[in-house]
């Protein structure tokens, strides 16, 4: 026999079957190869060699060659790609059974070598469901987020302790729990894909749900330890693949019926991830497909609370001491003042007593179904409140909820005042000037909210009330007030004040016995 001329040849390969029976699944591990690019009279493949060990038993040799015209290749990572081989297994029945297996280069050059060297010999092989290569520097995320706020995003939630926080919101990983066991139907036999999926447990949820087959996208390097998680957690495993990369870049080898994402911030729209969640669903989702959630709602009520005013306005204070260990601090206080109340201001994370709410709240959709992602860039949102009670009012609180619209039971996850607490808590913009109200006025509001290339929002704020009672001139603004805010830099407030509690009597009358365990402040809300 004739030995075929080898092309090039590539070490320090590592191979993962992620689907396959016998052999394949128990080779699920890894089988550190070297590939060689070869080609012979039916065409050009690539043959993988290298050593197989099962459990305590001696390596077994691993040669197996995949011709190309029956691969779909797709770079699913920086350094890895995903193979789909279509094999005849059944020569009797003529029956086609894939197997897919990942690849892992040692780095993501040699991983761009190789990609770029099987596809010289056969160019006219083409991608499936339009898959296109994307260039690395054609990155939407990469073009309108700051490198350095990245870095910092993705080293935190690359960080278990971050996971761990998120996983122990028994409201929030309860609720999607339920969203998606009580709708079996939407997930049993579908294509998910998990968009951010962290630990992976969305992705372990959705396969418990039935599904074919998960894709779990997560950018930062938690996705090594959702790889961990998954295949520690057999049954399921078989049918997550993890792609470590950003939404926005990864390929993958079919499109969803259904996606499922966490990608809410404080104030839903922090961390600008809902982008990313739009761009999956435009990039991965078919037509029609489910999105769980797939509708966000910003709740909004001016607020009325004289401590928290207080403390902010006292804040200040410090900067009067005029001998602060024999130093006089007070030429600093009117910069401190104005840092407090006037420029950038922190917006007041923390749980409140729905009962400063002196107004019904307003709210503001976002279709995630439908919206595009530009729609994210510069949300204008115009109110208009009428006050129940007399008061001062001290700014607008904010809150947010979402729904999981599954076709057996919809869901609502709510970070309401006055709900089970959530590790979101509640937004309060409080403004330098408040206003005086009366039962009966109305309290005109805007709340501009413009993104920003830190992954946050800078957000505008005016509340005016307008003329009252006899004499006044109908119609004519008495009072306004406004306040600039970053969302990127919240002020936690949980350790002043203890959460706002249900008292029992709520809790019996409502059926609400959830409470929070284990939720802390965290910079980002997702
Ligand atoms: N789904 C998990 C984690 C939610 S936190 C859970 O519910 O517990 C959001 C996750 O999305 C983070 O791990 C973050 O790293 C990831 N993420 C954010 N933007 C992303 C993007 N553009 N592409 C891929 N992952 C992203």
């Amino acid at each position: 026999m004739l030995a075929s001329p080898q092309l090039r040849a590539f070490n320090d390969i590592r191979i993962r079957f992620v689907s396959g029976a016998g052999r394949d699944a128990a080779a699920a591990s890894g089988i550190d190869v070297t590939a060689r690019l070869c080609c012979d009279q039916r065409g050009s493949f690539v043959e993988f060699v290298g050593h197989f060990s099962e459990g305590d038993e001696a390596p077994a040799p691993f040669q197996e060659q995949f011709y190309l015209q029956r691969c779909q290749i797709f770079r699913i990572g920086p350094s890895t790609q995903l193979w789909i081989v279509n094999t005849v297994e059944d020569e009797a029945n003529k029956a086609v059974y894939p197997r897919t297996f990942t690849a892992e280069f040692k780095s993501e050059e040699s991983s761009d070598t190789f990609f770029d060297a099987i596809h010289s010999p056969n160019k006219a092989m083409k991608l499936p469901n339009g898959s296109t290569e994307v260039a690395k520097d054609s990155s939407k995320f990469d073009k309108k987020i700051e490198a350095s706020s990245a870095k910092m995003y993705f080293h935190y939630y690359g960080q278990l302790l971050h996971q761990q926080n998120m996983l122990q919101d028994y409201v929030r990983t309860g609720t999607y729990y339920a969203a998606v066991v009580e709708n079996r139907a939407d997930f049993q036999g579908r294509v998910v894909v998990d968009v951010g999926a962290g630990s992976g447990i969305l992705s372990l949820f959705a396969a418990q749900a039935g599904a074919k087959h998960v894709y779990a996208v997560e950018a930062s390097s938690m996705a090594d330890y959702a790889r961990k998680l998954i295949a520690g957690n057999h049954v399921l495993s078989q049918r997550i693949t993890v792609i470590h990369g950003k939404v926005e870049d990864v390929e993958l080898p079919e499109k969803a019926d259904v996606l499922i994402s966490e990608p809410m911030g404080t104030l839903l729209v922090n961390e600008r991830m809902l982008e990313s969640y739009i761009i999956a669903r435009d990039r991965f989702l078919v037509p029609g497909g489910k999105m769980f959630p797939g509708l966000g709602r910003i709740h909004m009520a001016p607020f009325s609370d004289e401590y928290l005013f207080v403390e902010i306005a006292n804040k200040a204070l410090f900067w009067q001491q005029q001998s602060y260990y024999g130093v006089d601090l007070t030429p600093l206080h009117n910069a401190a003042f104005q840092g407090y109340f006037s420029q950038y201001v922190q917006p007041v994370v923390d749980a409140f007593d729905p009962r400063l709410l002196v107004a019904p709240p307003a709210m503001h959709s976002l279709d995630l179904t439908s919206m595009k992602e530009e729609d994210l860039y510069d949300i204008v949102i115009p109110l208009t409140f009428t006050a129940t009670m007399a008061a001062r009012v001290h700014g607008i609180a904010c809150w947010f909820d979402v729904l999981f619209n599954g076709s057996t039971i919809p869901r609502w996850l709510t970070t309401a005042p006055g709900a089970p607490t959530t590790h979101w808590y509640q937004l309060r913009l409080v403004l330098s000037q408040p206003l005086y109200v009366m039962a009966g006025q109305t309290i005109t509001t805007r709340l501009h909210l413009s993104a920003h290339s830190a992954q946050s929002y800078t957000i505008n704020l005016s509340m005016s009330t307008t003329s009252w009672g006899a004499g006044a001139g109908q119609g004519a603004t008495i009072q306004s007030s406004s306040g600039k805010f970053d969302l990127k830099e919240p002020y936690y407030r949980m350790s002043q004040m203890p959460a706002y509690t249900w008292t029992q009597e709520q809790q019996l009358q409502d059926g609400a016995g959830v409470s929070l365990q284990g939720a802390q402040m965290s910079p980002y809300g997702a």
